[in-house]
């Protein structure tokens, strides 16, 4: 890195200690942004990459509940409004044991870049709660999420901040959410969530958007090479909400998921998932993905390793960070696997994207592959400022559009920048610059 780069990231890590997700997250934008400084200095004379580090605002809180047994629980609340320059702060919240300000940092840290891309106006942010929705009734999730809602509403609205789903913050929780927010305002504020239910301000195609997203851009990188998905294996991680319409996507462009895991372990399905059983024991039984393998013959349960040890063409992790390291990302190359795209948020390890880089396959990172998700929540912010809901086909056909537009502004960025087909570099130029300029625009603020 230059000296000035450097000098930032060292800054980040003195005083964010103990935040490693975030000082990768920092590092691996920082480290690829060293042509766009050097091009234009104008950056570094404004401080942009100082500030840009730096969150405008974290908000942590307290977050009381009642289990179904009377016992009383505590857990802690997060809020990171990272960067308002294109528009009010716009991330999911993420429900998880794991969550802590490291991890909501760097995701708030992507989503800049992220929300960047897609060229919609929103800014940056990301929140959640340490809070696991695994084994709760549903009425423990809503007494939570009633909880976490009155302290989060306080810091919400539909030109401020805007959070939708992420990590175990689906329908359900939004639900919730929703019900509390709009009980404290006595205002129906659509468009303060996104992620809705139909009936209730919801966009269709926002369920399906960030794994069809993701299946899009391989499609597009793919198509680079005069290829395209139709006959290739492909190997998938998670078993949530983006992996399972990155399976369906991708069958519908004909290509074989053969694999999708969760905590628990991974299944391979050498016949083809069977999706409507997937979604029947994930969506509705919320159950584990054992239960697919006890009702489907042919496939099997592993508990060791993870889904890239199976030989694929195409890998799209789509489950959590750091889920597939350099030796997983050795493994892939060894077997022939040509494109990998990131349903998830920063899956792959900085030795991982190194080897996947050096190996000059196909590879899209998450801020890139992964941003239909929040698009299709902006197409939902739309709708709900205009009154409006478009059908299906409508909304997919956006959705295609702006993956489209994504892919090319990465590409060209890389060649702008002297490395063709690196949608790294590709990704955090296009995705700064435009952040950049417009923080100049607006001053020291
Ligand atoms: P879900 O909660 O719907 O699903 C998450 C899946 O990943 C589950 O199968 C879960 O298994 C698995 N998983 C989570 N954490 C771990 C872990 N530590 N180890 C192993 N498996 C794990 O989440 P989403 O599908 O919404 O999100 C998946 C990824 O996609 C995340 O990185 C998220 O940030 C990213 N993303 C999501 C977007 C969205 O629109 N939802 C938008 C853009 C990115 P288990 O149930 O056993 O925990």
């Amino acid at each position: 890195m230059q000296d000035v780069v450097e000098k930032v990231y060292e800054q980040v890590v003195a005083r964010n200690r103990g935040e490693a997700e975030f000082h990768q997250a920092v590092r691996e934008v920082l480290e690829s942004l060293d042509p766009v400084i050097a091009k234009h200095p104008h950056y570094a004379e404004n401080a942009i990459l100082e500030r840009i580090v730096e969150p405008e605002r974290q908000i942590m809180f307290r977050v009381p509940w009642v289990d179904d047994a009377g016992q009383v629980h505590v857990n802690r609340g997060f809020r990171i409004e990272f960067n308002s320059a294109l528009g009010p702060y716009k991330g999911g919240l993420r429900f998880h044991p794991s969550v802590n300000a490291g991890i909501i940092k760097f995701l708030g840290f992507e989503q800049i870049f992220k929300n960047s891309l897609t060229n919609q106006g929103i800014g940056g942010g990301k929140g959640g709660s340490d809070f696991d929705p695994h084994g709760r009734s549903d009425a423990e999730v809503m007494r939570f999420c009633q909880s976490f809602m009155t302290e989060l509403s306080r810091h919400i609205g539909p030109s401020t901040d805007v959070p939708a789903g992420d990590i175990g913050v689906g329908g359900r929780e939004i639900g919730y959410m929703f019900g509390q927010y709009k009980r404290l305002r006595n205002s129906y504020d659509a468009g303060v969530l996104t992620g809705k239910g139909l009936a209730w301000g919801g966009s269709l195609v926002r369920t399906e958007a960030t794994g069809y997203g993701t299946v899009l851009f391989a499609q597009s990188m793919l198509a680079t090479k005069g290829d395209c998905l139709e006959g290739k294996k492909v190997a998938v991680s998670g078993s949530g909400n983006v992996a399972i319409y990155a399976i369906e996507k991708a069958q519908q462009l004909g290509a074989t998921p053969i694999t999708f895991s969760d905590s628990s372990g991974y299944v391979v399905d050498e016949a083809g998932v069977d999706l409507d059983l997937l979604k029947q024991v994930k969506e509705v039984e919320r159950g584990r993905v054992s239960d697919y393998v006890s009702r489907r013959p042919g496939s099997r349960l592993v508990t060791e390793g993870r889904p890239w040890d199976v030989p694929v063409d195409v890998a799209l992790p789509c489950a959590t960070q750091n889920e597939l390291d350099g030796e997983d990302a050795a493994t892939l190359l060894r077997a022939g696997c040509a494109v990998v795209a990131e349903g998830a948020n920063m899956p792959s390890t900085p030795e991982a994207v190194e080897a996947f880089l050096e190996a000059g396959i196909l590879y899209g990172p998450g801020k890139a592959a992964n941003a239909g998700g929040v698009a299709t929540s902006a197409l939902e912010m739309e709708q709900n400022a205009g009154r409006t809901r478009w059908d299906f086909a409508t909304a997919e056909e956006k959705l295609t559009a702006i993956m489209t537009d994504i892919h090319d502004s990465c590409v060209a960025a890389a060649e702008e920048y002297g490395r063709p087909g690196d949608y790294v570099l590709g990704a955090n130029a296009a995705g700064f610059t435009r952040v950049a300029d417009v923080m100049i625009a607006h001053g020291i603020v």
